[in-house]
């Protein structure tokens, strides 16, 4: 049968040779596919159907070890509901119970073994294996540090030989390193710390094993031919394990009912991207070792515990091509075009490839099977290729030399890793890119004009910059196609309304390189004015809280730029506001023209808070002191600022005193502080 075949082909990859070519979570869709096909055909279960068997047949290169205990594989809970149909069939059998305790712990993504300790010594480990026969990787353990080679505080009670089941992994940060080291060595790096884990640990050189920082988490304890267990639940051999000195998993929790379960699986979900290892989901239990008994295996799993399997974060799924995307400031950003895939809950059809060092990095061809990766809130990128599936006519991607937009040579600055456009003027991405900026929310907000306008504005060459949207006429949008009468005036006016925005808005709307929404509304603060921007000086921009060297670097280079200074004239002459217009709201401004300066730690509010009450009552808030500077407000441990108001003689008000003007002010006690 077809379908089995192809099962058994990726579990030989998959377990024997430590290299998949499809991803769990395909595997999972066709496992569940053949069960469901035996449930229906009873005649179909033959004894070697993959749904019989647990992992694959050892590998030949070790010496094989018949387990004393047989390892078992775990059914899966593909979501919520499956695993409470799990619970309640497990509450079928103790029709007395109202609950059953369980225990959830978190499901580590490596190679399962039995570590067998006899006496207080380690003196075998072996993988699962078909749960039958395993693999003898006795020498290759004894190089991870995490695994005792002789217990601790050995009770009198407990057997002398004992089996430990727990997950050997690699933790993340070890994955990478490997995968560095990989890669300046020009090796094929691993998919996933899974494959790098299981292949480490099956290396016929210990010493490869011992470079690689594997570790280890144990979950499970038994006494082979012993009646009774070690402790009466399974929590309890947890904390046994723990006492001999094996590295037990921090997170595991004993649940009353299947609700805690559940809340157990969905804050892990939610919460193991911030994990040093991988999980691929929980494994939930019950806890009494007496019920377990009685609710036995089944041919490949136990019915006491389940795997609950998170949603898969990561696909394999196919490049159909690259776009090299131009962005307003001119960088060249490549952007992977997918075969559309679900990924965490959404389809996926373009991915982040970064820059050119990253497609060097992967050796990316088109067509290529690639590892396509969403973690929580991050845009999904291309993490790696499947080699094995490579066609080979498929070419190497290259690189272009010249901007995919205007043609123009790329270049790239040193010790930088993006190439860019440096056809600032007349590129017409870029172009587009910054009309796009200025038009958007937390620039100019204009209304009615989005991307294919603006890319129509610029195809028909009516602008050329932001200040030519404003020379638009009813008349010459007409020209373009599908623009009725209406709509054109539509776009006029939205376009004209925008042209008394906030001076921070306008700021933003420039797209000054690192100058984004909370820098401009600093600068329209502190300044005032474009044209006071324009003459700040590096120090005096560099002296403003918020500002550091590469932002006011970049705002000097900035308005160096005469097209930029061009441009800017433009947006005066057509009417568009270059100044804070601080005198247009009904509100009292009893602090205008009133500079203030914050120094250390006020304890009644943060200095955000009180630079807002001051600006709201019309006042500026600078981040140095000069003589321009009306008062210094001074909190907890104030820096050099405040010596500085002294040297200057300028008016020093401590938190109170502050808090005292302010009232008053606001009580209209006084009128203005500056006449
Ligand atoms: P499993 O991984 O779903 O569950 C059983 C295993 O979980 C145990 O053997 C143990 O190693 C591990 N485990 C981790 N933490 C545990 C804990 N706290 N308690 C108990 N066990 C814990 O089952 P499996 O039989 O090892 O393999 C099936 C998995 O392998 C599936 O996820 C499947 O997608 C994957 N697989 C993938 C391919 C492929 O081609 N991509 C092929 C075969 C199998």
């Amino acid at each position: 049968m077809q379908l089995r075949e192809q099962i058994n082909y990726h579990n030989y990859l998959y377990y024997v040779k430590d290299a998949p070519e499809i991803t769990d979570f395909e595997f999972d869709k066709l496992f569940k596919e053949l069960k469901e096909l035996e449930l229906k055909y009873a005649e179909l279960v033959i004894p070697d159907s993959p749904t019989q068997r647990v992992g694959d047949q050892p590998s030949e290169k070790f010496e094989q070890v018949k387990h004393r205990v047989r390892l078992y594989s775990l059914d899966n809970a593909n979501n919520d509901e499956e695993l409470v149909d799990w619970y309640n069939r497990i509450k079928k059998s103790y029709p007395d119970e109202q609950e059953i305790e369980i225990v959830c712990e978190l499901k580590i993504d490596g190679l399962a073994v039995a570590l067998t300790y006899e006496n207080g010594l380690f003196t075998q480990g072996a993988t699962r294996g078909n749960g039958i026969v395993g693999e003898d990787i006795t020498t290759n353990l004894r190089t991870i540090n995490s695994i005792p080679l002789r217990l601790f505080d050995v009770p009198d009670e407990l057997p002398d030989t004992i089996e430990v089941r727990g997950e050997i992994f690699m933790p993340e940060d070890a994955f990478k390193e490997l995968n560095q080291r990989r890669r300046d060595q020009g090796e094929q790096e691993f998919a996933n710390p899974r494959n790098a884990g299981s292949g480490s640990v099956r290396q016929l050189d210990p010493r490869v094993t011992a470079e690689r920082k594997l570790s280890i988490f144990v979950y499970g304890a038994l006494a082979p031919g012993r009646s009774e267990d070690i402790s009466t639940t399974h929590f309890g051999n947890i904390g046994v394990l723990e006492k001999l000195g094996f590295k037990v998993n921090p997170d595991t929790k004993v649940c009353k009912n299947i609700e805690e379960a559940l809340a157990f699986c969905k804050k892990w979900d939610e919460e193991r991207a911030k994990l040093k290892y991988a999980t691929d989901g929980v494994v939930v239990k019950v806890n009494s070792l007496k019920k377990q008994h009685e609710l036995g295996f089944t041919s490949r799993s136990p019915r006491w515990a389940v795997a609950y399997k998170f949603p898969p974060e990561e696909m394999l799924t196919t490049l159909k091509d690259v776009a090299f995307s131009v962005g307003r400031t001119g960088a060249v950003t490549p952007v992977a075009l997918l075969e559309p895939v679900r990924l965490a809950g959404t389809m996926v059809a373009r991915a982040s490839l970064h820059n050119a060092d990253e497609i060097e990095r992967l050796k990316l061809r088109i067509g290529d099977k690639v590892y396509v990766k969403k973690a929580a809130e991050i845009i999904p990128k291309v993490i790696g290729v499947e080699l094995s599936q490579r066609s080979e006519d498929s070419e190497p991607l290259v690189y272009p030399e010249r901007c995919p937009s205007c043609g123009h040579k790329l270049e790239r600055k040193e010790g930088e890793v993006i190439n860019f456009c440096p056809n600032f003027m007349e590129c017409k991405e870029q172009i587009i890119g910054r009309i796009e900026h200025w038009v958007s929310r937390n620039a100019m907000d204009i209304d009615g004009v989005g991307g294919s306008l603006i890319k129509q504005f610029v195809e028909h060459s009516l602008i050329k910059d932001p200040a030519d949207l404003y020379q638009l006429t009813k008349e010459s949008l007409m020209e373009l196609e599908r623009m009725a009468d209406r709509s054109a005036g539509n776009v006029v006016k939205g376009i004209q309304a925008s042209k008394d925005r906030p001076l921070g808005r306008l700021i933003n709307a420039l797209g000054i390189k690192y100058v984004g929404k909370e820098t401009a509304d600093i600068l329209g603060q502190v300044y005032g004015s474009i044209e006071d921007i324009k003459k700040a000086s590096f120090e005096e921009l560099e002296a403003i809280e918020g500002i550091g060297e590469k932002i006011a670097d970049s705002i000097i280079n900035y308005f160096k730029n005469p097209e930029v200074l061009n441009m800017i004239n433009k947006l005066e002459k057509n009417g568009v506001k270059l100044k804070q217009d601080i005198e247009k709201t009904d509100r009292p401004k009893p602090l205008l023209n009133t500079n203030f300066v914050i120094t250390g730690t006020l304890s009644t509010m943060d200095r955000k808070s009180a630079s807002d009450i001051i600006k709201e009552m019309g006042g500026k808030v600078t981040g140095s002191v000069s003589k321009k500077t009306s008062y210094v407000v001074v909190g907890e441990s104030p820096g050099s600022k405040y010596d500085k108001a002294v040297s200057l003689g300028i008016t020093v008000l401590d938190e109170s005193q502050f808090i005292e003007l302010i009232k008053k002010l606001q009580a209209g006690g006084i009128d203005e502080v500056n006449e």
